[in-house]
């Protein structure tokens, strides 16, 4: 699928030394586990199964809670924050020099496109690490009081969107507060997880201030349930989200949850058409759709509809769908089986209950899990596929007359994660602003990220906010 034909342009893969199997990274060092169960995770573009990991059970997770306490009563939560600052700088510094070898890792696992992964997560990975570093030593000019105090063990609980991107947003805050941390990544990717526990080593951090237990959803429901913990940090889904508030609400422990969304990217007729449709690519089409804060509907003004969804189509001609580590790939692959079977469900019921579905002519790989970007026309806002969260590159197109309908269609979800705005008037991405029920809310722009600003959702979104002088508040005693 294409305008031009470019010539494959794969990054090597002799950058990465895989190992056969993995352990547990428990206490500084890599461990078997207990019960002696492994799984495997493989690549979602060829379904070539890359290393075997171990599967943490309760005991596992109980010995990675120990040495999170020990680390963080003996060692970490002892040091000055500017000792604190050395570790996360040296980190930050680490991910910089590894940075091929981990966006290459990550492409692997993730099936995300190597573009993505090199240029957006692990640069945002080491930004998030440098940023942090910076506030370990300045805490107490935070804003939440003169000696403010950590908390004492983390238990996070990551997806597999953006494996080593939610890393980095639990980790760095965490140990920056004087926390110490027991991190679950997701089943499917837990490759640069692992790479992460090689660089703790090489940076030389105290055993035990970072731990990282494999598994799947029972290795996380032991971590969050573990009385150890402190304070729990979970990304994921509404569904699970809701399951662990209500497994920590009788307990002391503090929650931030970051969970779905269901975007509104909203298009004035002023807005400038070439520059809008970026965004609206930019907005579903990046990390297949796989963001919690994607633009997965689109509302346009109805006297530019005809305009807009024409360019947007001649946009989605060029799209390039395929290897992961091919520099040219646009749209990698879905995440697992499990997923693409989520988005095909989800994509004929968007048929069956009368929805126009269009795809541009793109051939999808024989091996591993692929689903073409998709536009649906004639949604309205009943449909399932404008209510519920996708998790993949399907875009559900509605339409509006008036600022105050646009408002009213964009907030008329249980989310509230984020939103996004085009046009030219100043005066109207403000009014727009202040009214739309989103914890960010983009003007002109969309899906940009910064260490800097505070990321979270309203509603079924979650709360607590990630990143900025707010994120700090989720692990400090205040
Ligand atoms: P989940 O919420 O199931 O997974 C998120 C993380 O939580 C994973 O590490 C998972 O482990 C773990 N987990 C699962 N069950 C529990 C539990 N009971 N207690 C503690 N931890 C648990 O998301 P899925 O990967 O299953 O994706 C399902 C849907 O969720 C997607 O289709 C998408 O709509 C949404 N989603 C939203 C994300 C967001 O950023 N807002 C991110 C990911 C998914 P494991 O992976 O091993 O199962």
């Amino acid at each position: 699928m294409g305008k031009f034909e470019y010539a494959p342009a794969p990054e090597s893969r002799a950058i990465v030394s895989l190992r056969e199997s993995y352990g547990l990274f428990i206490g500084g060092e890599f461990t078997p586990g207990v019960d002696g169960l492994a799984f495997k995770t493989i690549s979602p573009a060829t379904e070539e199964v890359l290393a075997e990991v171990t599967e943490a059970g309760p005991a596992d997770v109980d010995r990675a809670v120990t040495a999170a306490r020990k680390a963080y009563e003996q060692t970490w939560s002892q040091l000055p924050g500017k000792e604190r600052a050395k570790y996360l700088f040296r980190i930050a510094r680490i991910v910089q020099e590894k940075a091929r070898e981990l966006a290459v890792l990550e492409s692997l696992d993730n099936g995300k496109p190597i573009r993505e992964s090199r240029d957006v997560d692990i640069p945002l990975v080491a930004a998030h690490f440098f940023y942090h570093a910076g506030w370990a030593d300045k805490l107490e000019y935070a804003g939440y009081g003169a000696a403010p105090r950590p908390l004492g063990v983390a238990g996070q609980v990551i997806p597999w969107n953006f494996p080593l991107l939610m890393l980095a947003w639990k980790i760095a805050p965490a140990l920056a507060c004087g926390n110490t941390a027991v991190l679950k990544p997701a089943e499917t990717t837990p490759l640069t997880a692992l790479a992460f526990a090689e660089i703790c080593q090489q940076a030389d951090l105290p055993p035990g201030v970072v731990n990282i237990v494999t598994g799947a959803g029972e290795t996380g429901r032991a971590l969050v349930t573990h009385p150890g913990i402190d304070k729990v940090a979970f990304t994921g889904s509404t569904e699970v989200g809701k399951e662990i508030a209500r497994e920590c609400a009788p307990s002391r422990k503090k929650l931030t949850l970051e969970l779905g969304g269901k975007a509104a990217n909203i298009v004035f007729e002023d807005a400038p058409v070439d520059q809008a449709v970026e965004g609206i690519v930019n907005g579903i089409f990046f990390n297949q759709g796989h963001v919690c804060c994607a633009g997965s509907r689109l509302l346009v003004q109805e006297s530019v509809y005809g305009e807009v969804l024409a360019a947007l189509r001649r946009r989605l001609e060029t799209l390039r769908l395929g290897d992961p580590l091919d520099k040219n790939t646009d749209v990698g692959a879905i995440n697992s089986a499990a997923q693409l079977a989520k988005i095909r469900e989800l994509s004929e019921i968007g048929e069956a209950e009368g929805a126009q579905r269009w795809s541009p002519p793109c051939e999808l790989p024989v091996k591993g899990f692929w689903f073409p970007p998709t536009v649906f026309t004639g949604v309205s806002q009943a449909h399932r596929i404008a209510r519920e969260e996708i998790f993949g590159p399907v875009l559900s197109v509605l339409t509006f007359r008036t600022p105050a309908e646009a408002v009213e269609k964009a907030n008329n979800t249980p989310f509230g994660l984020s939103a996004g705005v085009w046009t030219e008037k100043g005066s109207l991405i403000l009014w727009m602003a202040s009214r739309l029920r989103a914890g960010v809310v983009w003007a002109n722009t969309f899906n940009k990220f910064d260490p800097a600003s505070p990321f979270g959702g309203y509603k079924e979104s979650g709360y607590g906010r990630e990143g900025g002088r707010h994120g700090l508040e989720a692990y400090l005693d205040v």
